[in-house]
C-alpha cells in the first residue's frame, strides 16, 4: 500500500490500512474469528435489511470499488490459487485455440472435476509471476470476480462468505458495509477510532 499517512507513530500494522486487512495469513484468521458475526450480517441482508436490491447492490458496487482502489490484485493473485477454476465448454475451446491443442488434450491437461464441477486444476497453471498468461481468453468465472459490481448481491452472500476468507477486496467490503449499513450487530468504534467487537458494543 503506498497511500500517504500523515504521522508515521500513527500507521497500523504493516498489512493494514485504516482497518483494511491485506495480509493472507491475517485475512484468514480474522475471517474465521467472525464468521459466527458474518452469519448473522447475510441473514440480516437477506431477510431484514430494508434496502431494495437494486440500492443495496449499488451500495455494495461503490464500497468494492473503493476497495479495489485500494488494495492492488496484481500482489495477491489468491483467487487463481485456489484448488480449481470454475471453466465451461466455451472456456475450455477459447483456451485450447489460444494455446494451439485439441479441446480433448486441453481436457486431459488442465480440467479435472472438483467437488462435483468442472475445473482447471489449480492453482491456476496460466498464473505466471502473479500476471494471467490467458488474459483476454480466461474463463467466464475469472471475469468480474468477485461478482461485487454484478446485480444480485442478495442471492451471492453464501459464495462471498467463503470467498472472504482469502479475498482482500470481499473480506474488506464485508467488513465495511457492516459499518454502512443500518445493522444493529455491526461493530461500532471506540472514540479514537479503534474497532471493538460487536458483543462489547452494548
Ligand atoms: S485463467 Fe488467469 S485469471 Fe483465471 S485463474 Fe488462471 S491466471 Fe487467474
Ligand atoms: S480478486 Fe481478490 S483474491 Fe483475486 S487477486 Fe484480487 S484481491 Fe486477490
Amino acid at each position: 500500500m503506498d497511500l500517504p499517512l500523515e504521522d508515521p507513530a500513527e500507521q497500523p500494522r504493516p498489512a493494514t490500512l485504516d482497518g483494511i486487512i491485506t495480509d493472507p495469513v491475517m485475512l484468514e484468521r480474522r475471517a474465521g474469528d467472525l464468521t459466527d458475526q458474518t452469519m448473522r450480517f447475510r441473514s440480516w441482508l437477506k431477510c431484514e435489511c430494508p434496502m431494495a436490491d437494486a440500492e443495496l447492490d449499488a451500495l455494495v458496487a461503490a464500497t468494492a470499488r473503493h476497495m479495489a482502489a485500494l488494495i492492488d490484485c496484481g500482489k495477491c493473485g489468491l483467487c487463481c490459487k485456489l484448488p480449481s477454476i470454475g471453466v465451461n465448454e466455451a472456456d475450455c475451446a477459447r483456451l485450447a485455440r489460444r494455446l494451439e491443442i485439441s479441446r480433448v488434450t486441453f481436457a486431459r491437461k488442465y480440467v479435472s472435476v472438483y467437488e462435483g464441477e468442472e475445473g482447471i486444476t489449480g492453482p491456476c497453471p496460466f498464473l505466471k509471476e502473479l500476471r494471467c498468461t490467458v488474459y483476454e481468453d480466461r474463463p467466464d468465472a475469472c471475469r468480474g470476480f468477485p461478482y461485487l459490481e454484478a446485480p444480485g448481491f442478495r442471492g451471492r452472500t453464501l459464495m462471498l462468505l467463503s470467498a472472504s476468507f482469502y479475498c482482500p477486496i470481499v473480506f474488506n467490503t464485508l467488513e465495511a458495509l457492516k459499518r454502512r449499513l443500518p445493522w444493529r450487530g455491526r461493530p461500532r468504534r471506540r472514540p479514537q477510532g479503534r474497532p471493538i467487537r460487536s458483543g462489547q458494543a452494548g
